[in-house]
């Protein structure tokens, strides 16, 4: 059996139905790697017996050729997981620093959840990857989970049809 070249294995390891970024100016799904991932965050890829960063393999596997000398590449998405060239852009690293730090500070300057609770410090948690969650927004989704179960536990039992029935009656 043919073995799979480097690109197929890549592409085996790549979720393309990944989360829509909000982020104004990055169309589409994010291309999120299901593979290893270092300790950042960021997914890897072996090939030909060494580690390479996979968003960088991703970029020069769309364009056909190798990023730049010295270039950082930016997610543009802000997702340390994707690998969609869309959403990946080779800069310098002054730029790369830049940006995460606007986007960090963009990020701290957020003093309420999506549905206007408050980040204060009773009603905020921490996600694995360091960013602010809402515990009244957590609280309500459970709830909302909850109701749905019991709802489906509940609801009615459909009533046996009779295919026959009708076509004797007619
Ligand atoms: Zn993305
Ligand atoms: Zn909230």
């Amino acid at each position: 059996m043919r073995r799979p070249t480097p690109a197929e294995r890549f592409a085996a390891k790549v979720n393309t139905a990944g989360p829509l970024s909000l982020i104004r100016g990055v169309h589409g799904h994010c291309h999120v790697w299901t593979a290893g991932t270092n300790d950042k965050g960021y997914g890897t890829f072996s090939l030909a017996g060494r580690t390479v960063m996979a968003y960088r393999y991703a970029v020069e596997q769309a364009d056909g050729r190798p990023i730049a000398p010295g270039l950082d590449v930016d997610h543009r998405c802000r997702n340390r997981a994707c690998v969609r060239r869309s959403h990946l852009e080779p800069v310098t690293h002054r730029v790369n620093i830049l940006r995460s730090t606007n986007h960090v500070a963009r990020r701290a300057a957020v003093t309420h959840c999506p549905a206007r609770h408050p980040y204060d410090d009773a009603n905020t948690y921490r996600a694995k990857n360091g960013t602010r969650k809402c515990r009244a927004c957590r609280r309500a989704q459970n709830r909302a989970r909850r109701t749905a179960a019991r709802e489906q536990q509940l609801a009615p039992v459909a009533p046996l049809t009779a295919p026959n029935t009708e076509r004797q009656a007619a």
